[in-house]
Parts: structure tokens; C-alpha cells; sequence
């Protein structure tokens, strides 16, 4: 077991309480992963004071300086590499491919935000009158606030972090209870590859006391959080009553399309990736097929062989294809949103049940599911399950399709599976989504790109990733000059 402490002022410091909690494997609960300071609004007071302390040091410092720090940070995770992966799976349980693919994204976004800093400027612009310089400055904002989610434990906070740190703000992250490790790490590497005292500061513990404080505390310029909708909802409340910049990033409800015209093989390899790799435990899962009737009975017998070559097991084992839901409360949730579903009219394909078999017992496992003949006002429709559970949905037509995808309060990824382009091209047009992938999985985002949802999944004023993610970092100052006399 490992044991941690809140990275506060560049300390490594328990909580004023002396409290702690422990986190489990999801694969095998016998095995307890790590300790954690269970921090209350002292904590994160504690915190918030750290990182005001710091912040003029640090927008004191050039962009290329803060980039340079990034950069550094980039190689030491990466050769970090094999046992941070290791260590993300036996906490949070996605398989060791998927751990290690996560761990890569975010030296990458380290990397890709130590590499911009040589572009982070304003803008010039003509004036109206000669002998005049008319500039904008960007400017750090001060402390920020960041509050992520378990399911990709370091690839967000590593997305949120960068462009923070590179805009030349000081930062505080409240990570997810339920995976803190990676976030400490990050700060480790971070640390190690030159960050002031201060910069960064990481608090673990109770959502509500924590995360709450960094929403309510006027220290704090503004708050990037991932999460539900229905935590983000209050968080944003909070902020805009104290008219902080606020950026909630929350759930989807993610569409593949397959038109007639599809390659039914792709189209069912295509969602069993995005349905079930990681477990069904990404924000941008497909957890709905819209499917045209006349193809629908075959690519469901595609579907279900994807189904079935899943090995559903612990991550870290070779050859094992789906790891365990994070903890028992997601799995029961996925348990029931089948039965709710069953109980309303579908029916269940494939899967859907608890696996128990030999060590299987002791940790998290279901059989991927699919539900068919699912109709778009059943709750198995539009609401989210986070889990490996798909729900087949066969219409007449491509408009009704789309009106079926776009039939749901949240707007995050849209796939589409078909040979015609024009069909695929207003999808890309009608779909109300904030990413749409062609014959692509939902699932899977380029970093260099902008991310986030419409609808309920996103505050939609700020985009997250690629050099946009800084506009919310920054604020932009404009400055006349007049050299003329
Ligand atoms: P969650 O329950 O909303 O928790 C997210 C974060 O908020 C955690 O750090 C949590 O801390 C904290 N929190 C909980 N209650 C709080 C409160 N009252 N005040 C302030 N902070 C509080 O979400 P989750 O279960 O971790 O993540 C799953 C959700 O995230 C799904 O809906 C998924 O779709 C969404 N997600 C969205 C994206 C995206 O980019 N749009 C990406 C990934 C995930 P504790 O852990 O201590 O409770």
C-alpha cells in the first residue's frame, strides 16, 4: 500500500485533521492501493493561501520559462511510463494498455503546452491613426481551481493543469476520491522538473468540503471542473452568484449512427471500442446505436461477436480486453439501469450479467451488454449509465435518426458509420454535439483539438485542449500607444 500526502506549498502535508481514507483495487478489493489525506476546508484554505502566495512569482516569469518547466515534466513522466500505468489500473481498473496509453496522453499535453509557450501572445492590430501601436497582453487570471473526475485520473487533471500553469496562473486540484494517485504524481514530476513552491498544490478528500471551498472561496479567479452534471450544475451556481469564470465539463449520452449503406464490420467493431473498451467509463462512449431497421437484425449478430471476444478480467493480466467498474456503486448502477430497461420494453441480447468466477469474485465485473429494440423515450435512452452497456435503437430513416440523436439534453461526441459522404456531412452539420466523428469511434480525442460538449454536457463557453484550451486562462488586456509626438 501506498501512502500519500496533500502537496501543499511544495510540502508533503496530512491533513490538519490527522484524518485518512483508503482505496481499494476494483479488480481484487482485497488488495487496499492507497492511503489518502481525508482534507476538509482547512486543507483547501491551506491551499488556496499557497498558491496566492505564489502566483505573482510565477506570471512574473516569461512563457518560454513556464514552458520549459512543462517540458521537462513531459520526459520525467514519460519514463515514469510502466509504473504509473501499473499503479492507475490497480486503482482505478482500466486495463494496463489503456493505463498506459493514459499516462502517455499526458506527457503528451505536457509536451504540447512546453511547445506552445513560444506562441503564447496577444495581438496587434492596426490603428486608425499613424504613429500608433494598438496591442493586446494575455494575462494570467491568478489562482485557479480544478476539480476532475476518476475516469481518466491523470490525462484531465494533466489538460487542465498544463495550460493553467502555462498561462501563469497558480493552481489548486481537488482530484477524485476515488483515483487521487495519479494528480499526486503529476506534482511529483512536476516538482522534480523545476515548478516553484506553491505553483501547484493538490488536496485530497471529501468533494463537498474540498471542491466546494475552491467554488465559494472570491480567492479563487475561476474553476475548470469534470464531472457530473449535477455537481457541475451546483458548482456553476456558485460561481456565477460571485461572477467567477466558471468551466464545467459533464456527462454525455454519445450516438453511433449506422446508416444502410454501412460496412456492418466496421460499424460493430467500431462501437464494441467505444462501448466497452474502458469498461464503458469514458465520457465519450457510445451508449447509443442508431441503426436503420434494414441493417439493424444483422450488425446486431456482428455486435454480439464483438461482445463475446471481450475477456473481461483484471487489467493488469495479459490478454484481458475489459477491466472492472471502479467501485460497487457503478456497478450496481449498471446493474439497474439494465433491469429499468428490461422492465420498460428492451431486450437484453448479451450479457448484462455479474461475473463471479474464481478471483472475479472479488472485484467489479460484468458482461458487456447489449439492449435491443430500445425506444427513445425509455430512461436506458437518455440517461448515463457509465458502464459497458449499449442500447440498439432501430429507426426508418436517416432523419429520424438524427432527430432520435439529437432527442437528449447533452451534446458531447456523435459517430456516424456510412459510405455517403453527403450523409455524413449533414450529420456533421445537424448533429447537436460538440465533437462528430466519421466512421470513427466516439471515444478517442486528438489532443492538439478542441474538446467539449453542448447542451447539458458543457457550460459551453470555454473549450478545453489544444492552444484554445488557454483563452480560459488567461484574460486579455488591450493597450493603445501613441509614439507619434
Ligand atoms: P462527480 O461525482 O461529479 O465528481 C467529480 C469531482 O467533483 C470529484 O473530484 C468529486 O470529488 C468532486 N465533487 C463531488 N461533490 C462535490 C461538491 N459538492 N462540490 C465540489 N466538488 C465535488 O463525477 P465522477 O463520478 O467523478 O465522474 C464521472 C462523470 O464525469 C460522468 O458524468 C462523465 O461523463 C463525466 N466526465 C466528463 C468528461 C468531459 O470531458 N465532458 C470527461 C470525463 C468524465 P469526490 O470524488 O471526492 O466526490
Amino acid at each position: 500500500m501506498r501512502t500519500y500526502e496533500n502537496f501543499i506549498a511544495g510540502e508533503w502535508v496530512a491533513a490538519r485533521s490527522g484524518k485518512t481514507f483508503q482505496n481499494t483495487n476494483p479488480a481484487d478489493t482485497r488488495e487496499v492501493v492507497a492511503q489518502y489525506p481525508l482534507s476538509a476546508r482547512e486543507d483547501a484554505l491551506a491551499a488556496i493561501a499557497a498558491a496566492q502566495a505564489a502566483a505573482p512569482g510565477w506570471a512574473a516569469t516569461t512563457p518560454p520559462a513556464r514552458g520549459r518547466v512543462l517540458s521537462k515534466a513531459s520526459q520525467i513522466l514519460e519514463s515514469r511510463k510502466a509504473e504509473l500505468a501499473q499503479l492507475l489500473t490497480r486503482e482505478e481498473g482500466k486495463t494496463l494498455p489503456e493505463a498506459t496509453g493514459e499516462v502517455q496522453r499526458a506527457a503528451d499535453i505536457l509536451r504540447f503546452f512546453g511547445g506552445i509557450s513560444y506562441t503564447l501572445g496577444g495581438q496587434t492590430l492596426p490603428h486608425d491613426l499613424p504613429g500608433n501601436l494598438l496591442f493586446t497582453r494575455r494575462e494570467p487570471l491568478g489562482v485557479v481551481g480544478l476539480i476532475t473526475p476518476w475516469n481518466f485520473p491523470i490525462a484531465i487533471p494533466a489538460w487542465k493543469m498544463a495550460p493553467a500553469l502555462l498561462a501563469g496562473n497558480a493552481v489548486v486540484l481537488k482530484p477524485a476520491s476515488q483515483a487521487p494517485a495519479m494528480a499526486l504524481e503529476l506534482a511529483k514530476v512536476l516538482a522534480e522538473a523545476g515548478l516553484p513552491k506553491g505553483v501547484l498544490n493538490v488536496v485530497t478528500g471529501e468533494g463537498r468540503a474540498v471542491g466546494g471551498e475552491l467554488a465559494a472561496n472570491p480567492a479563487i479567479a475561476a474553476l475548470s471542473f469534470t464531472g457530473s452534471y449535477k455537481i457541475g450544475h451546483q458548482l456553476h451556481q456558485v460561481l456565477s452568484q460571485r461572477m467567477a469564470r466558471s468551466q464545467m465539463e459533464m456527462g454525455g449520452k454519445n450516438p453511433t449512427l449506422v446508416l444502410a449503406d454501412a460496412d456492418l464490420d466496421l460499424a460493430a467493431r467500431l462501437v464494441a471500442i467505444a462501448g466497452f473498451g474502458l469498461t464503458g467509463q469514458a465520457c465519450t462512449a457510445t451508449s447509443r446505436v442508431i441503426i436503420e431497421k434494414s441493417v439493424a437484425e444483422a450488425f446486431m449478430q456482428k455486435l454480439v461477436e464483438k461482445a463475446k471476444a471481450i475477456k473481461v478480467g483484471n487489467g493488469l493480466h495479459d490478454g484481458v480486453t475489459m477491466g472492472p467498474a471502479v467501485n460497487e456503486q457503478e456497478f450496481n448502477g449498471n446493474l439497474e439501469y439494465i433491469g429499468i430497461a428490461q422492465k420498460e420494453g428492451a431486450t437484453l441480447i448479451h450479457g448484462g450479467k455479474r461475473l463471479t468466477a474464481g478471483d472475479l469474485a472479488h472485484g467489479f465485473f460484468m458482461e458487456p451488454a447489449i439492449l435491443g429494440n430500445v425506444t427513445p423515450t425509455m430512461r436506458i435512452a437518455l440517461e448515463e449509465v457509465f458502464g459497458p452497456v449499449v442500447a440498439v435503437m432501430p429507426v426508418e430513416n436517416f432523419d429520424e435518426a438524427i432527430a432520435v440523436a439529437n432527442g437528449v439534453d447533452v451534446g458531447l461526441s456523435a459517430s456516424i458509420v456510412t459510405r455517403d459522404i453527403k450523409k455524413a456531412m449533414t450529420y456533421a452539420e445537424r448533429i447537436q454535439s460538440g465533437v462528430v466523428k466519421i466512421n470513427q469511434i466516439s471515444t478517442g480525442l486528438a489532443l492538439q483539438a478542441p474538446f467539449g460538449g453542448v447542451k447539458k454536457s458543457s457550460t459551453d463557453t470555454f473549450k478545453e485542449q489544444g492552444s484554445g484550451a488557454i483563452d480560459f486562462y488567461t484574460r486579455v488586456k488591450t493597450v493603445y500607444l501613441d509614439y507619434s509626438a
